[in-house]
């Protein structure tokens, strides 16, 4: 198994959640062992930060990234794909401070990915590898951690409302997998609390184009949704994005209940703090890792098109 990179840049622009202005997006081959890293163009100047855990500076609408003054909001969809499609290194530019929003969903990051082609490089894959049980609890919401050869989610989510209720789904992900099950299931939200945050100035490029929107009984969206368990399969989503902040693929197998971006953000907090317990990096060299069935196994001249 070995990293793997786009095998050229490839640029795109979208809305911004947040800020309802079209912002820019390039995403550049990496080098072996650079990892994720994203280029923000700020105000004092271009600024380069990759994903960690403590560099999680806000989650609650979306996802924001921020060191030293320097911040990209929105990266956790992005995210989910180039961990979905076992993308080691890339450099990512952002213009205007957060990721475009797309559909809602990670399907567009596929495509783009799919279009620029994957390249296998040299150096061996590291992967964080989860060797000891480790679980974290708060209010009635859980993420249980187990060693597991691979990334393998079982996730339910319980809201009580009629068109959401109980959804369970329990998922091995593979780049296939990913790209069938998970990436096109869109982000959602509430009618009532769309209003509330339009009104305070957030999220300004919210719409119907790029969530589900419920009201209190329905599904508000013309086309209604795009799976009948979509709201599980985008917590999923969300759920492989902010597990990517560790900064290297994580092997693992998770019990999620209820959980979002704030509790999935201090299990990592508390992975990483506690690293020598619950961590072990290995490469794809170790003997361990050969008999990985989550790897993404075909030819080097295939990688492009196979996906
Ligand atoms: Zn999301």
């Amino acid at each position: 198994m070995y990293q793997t990179t786009i095998n050229k840049k490839i640029v795109c622009s979208g809305i911004g959640l947040h800020s309802g202005k079209l912002v820019e997006l390039k995403l550049l081959p990496g080098d072996e062992d650079s990892g994720i890293v994203f280029q923000v163009h700020g105000k004092d100047g271009v600024k380069r930060l990759s994903p960690k855990p403590c560099s999680v500076v806000a989650t609650g609408l979306a996802t924001t990234l921020g060191v030293d003054g320097a911040s990209v909001a929105t990266v956790e969809h992005l995210l989910a794909a180039l961990r979905g499609m076992e993308i080691d290194n890339i450099l990512i530019e952002i213009k205007g401070g957060e990721v475009p929003i797309m559909d809602g969903s990670a399907a567009s990051f596929v495509l783009l990915i799919k279009s620029a082609g994957i390249r296998r490089q040299r150096a061996p894959r590291k992967v964080a590898k989860i060797i000891r049980p480790l679980s974290i609890e708060h209010e009635g919401k859980w993420i249980k951690a187990s060693p597991y050869n691979g990334f393998r989610v079982n996730y339910t989510i319980d809201f009580p409302h009629p068109a959401i209720g109980v959804q369970n789904m329990d998922i091995e992900i593979t780049p296939q997998s990913f790209m069938d099950i998970i990436a096109k299931a869109r982000t959602f939200g509430f009618l009532k609390e769309v209003e509330y945050l339009n009104k305070h100035g957030l999220a300004l490029g919210g719409s119907l184009d790029n969530a589900v929107v419920l009201d209190d009984y329905k599904v508000l969206n013309e086309g209604g949704l795009r799976f009948p368990d979509e709201f599980v399969r985008h917590k999923i989503l969300d759920f492989i994005g902010d597990m990517a902040m560790l900064g290297l693929p994580l092997h693992g197998s998770f019990e999620v209940h209820c959980s979002g971006h704030g509790l999935n953000n201090a299990f990592l907090r508390r992975l990483e703090e506690n690293s020598e317990l619950y961590l072990d990096i290995v490469t794809s060299r170790t003997p361990e890792l050969a008999n990985n069935s989550s790897a993404l196994e075909i030819e080097p001249e295939m990688i492009g098109q196979a996906v």
